[in-house]
């Protein structure tokens, strides 16, 4: 019979000292035979990078911080919206009225999840220039993005750096993954050679997405993370592994015979995507969301507060730690973040968005 006097037990039933006791909170993983004590090891050593906090990356973050995986990465240049909130787990609608980053949105959420490992939220658009600098300490790169440019480039210096990635990407109701270990497995640029046109393929914009088929294809890629890390190279899936939800179809296409012999990245070294340089600043249309990105050659570091106070002389200025936004006339905004980046929301012209930029920044 239990002795309700004795102090050990709290009133929710938790054993005092479970905070800070290991095996109680990963005791069902490290029951799992294939994981075990030393697994659970190896992911509390492991650092990973999640690139893209959207929904493939709110799922991949939860099981991987869950998991107790000691340090992550979560890059991301979004703030979260709205229309976010239908498939991306991680955020609230307080964190769209509060106007934040996703990344540092979703650190909050994290460390309130788990407080014994380290969450470092990096709110920057990945790029040639910053690559190294925000992938180059990591065991292991995930895929949460929604935009081929930048897993051509992690697929560069993933081959580059020998660091494995998890491909994930989903559009309406289906979805794929592929797990890439440098050498040893085809790589992305192996299976699709180059970038596709703009326009060519389906969106989360043009065609929607459900949310069920995200969580699958980020929990496959959660469960590739977890076997890497804890030393389980063996059990790798080595598929494109696709999904159609809709139809109910599972489809793991075998890829051990489609490494390409004229590859430029994994055969020849050619790193395209990852050696381009740029010193122009760079504008995107941020696909279907009446939106163009601002993306400065040199990153750099501005003082919000002063520009702020700058900026208040042209209009209504909201300000958080992270950003600040400025309300332009024709009902434009400005967000402007702390290393140079902007989005110039309520405009799809990328040359009126330019010169906004130009004439609030001075250059
Ligand atoms: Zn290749």
């Amino acid at each position: 019979m239990t002795d309700h006097s004795q102090p050990f037990h709290t009133i929710a039933g938790q054993p005092a000292d479970a905070r800070s006791s290991i095996e109680d909170r990963y005791s069902r993983q490290i029951r799992y035979s294939r994981i075990g004590l030393d697994g659970q090891e190896r992911l509390q050593r492991a650092r990973i990078a999640i690139v893209g906090m959207g929904a493939l990356g709110s799922v991949l973050a939860q099981h991987l911080v869950r998991s107790g995986v000691g340090y992550t990465r979560l890059i991301d240049r979004d703030i979260v919206e709205w229309s976010n909130l239908q498939r991306q787990m991680l955020y609230t609608e307080q964190d769209a009225e509060r106007l934040l980053p996703k990344a540092a949105a979703a650190a909050e959420h994290l460390r309130a999840i788990n407080s014994s490992v380290i969450v470092e939220p990096v709110m920057v658009d990945l790029n040639s220039a910053n690559a190294c600098q925000w992938l180059g300490d990591v065991d292991l790169i995930l895929d949460g993005t929604d935009n081929f440019s930048v897993r051509y480039l992690i697929n560069d210096y993933s081959l580059k750096s020998g660091t494995p990635w998890i491909y994930g990407g989903a559009v309406g109701a289906t979805g794929m993954t592929l797990t890439v270990v440098p050498h040893e497995t085809p790589c992305y640029r192996c299976l699709f050679p180059e970038p596709p046109a703009p326009g060519a393929t389906d969106t989360c914009e043009t065609a929607g997405v459900l949310s069920p088929i995200v969580d699958i294809i980020a929990s496959i890629q959660a469960a590739e993370a977890i076997k890497l890390l804890s030393g389980n190279r063996d059990a790798l899936h080595r598929t494109l592994f696709q999904v159609d939800l809709w139809n109910h179809a599972w489809l793991p296409v075998h890829i051990s015979e489609a490494r390409k012999d004229d590859c430029p990245a994994c055969r020849n070294q050619r790193y395209e995507f990852l050696d381009e340089q740029r010193r122009e600043t760079l504008a995107t249309a941020l696909c279907g969301r009446q939106s163009v990105q601002l993306s400065p050659g040199q990153s750099a570091c501005l003082d919000l507060d002063a520009m702020a106070q700058r900026l208040s002389e042209t209009g209504q200025v909201y300000q958080n730690p992270y950003l600040l936004r400025l309300n332009l006339s024709g009902g434009m905004t400005f967000v402007l973040f702390s290393d140079g980046r902007a989005i110039v929301q309520g405009t799809e012209d990328l040359a009126k968005a330019r010169s906004i930029y130009a004439e609030l920044l001075g250059n």
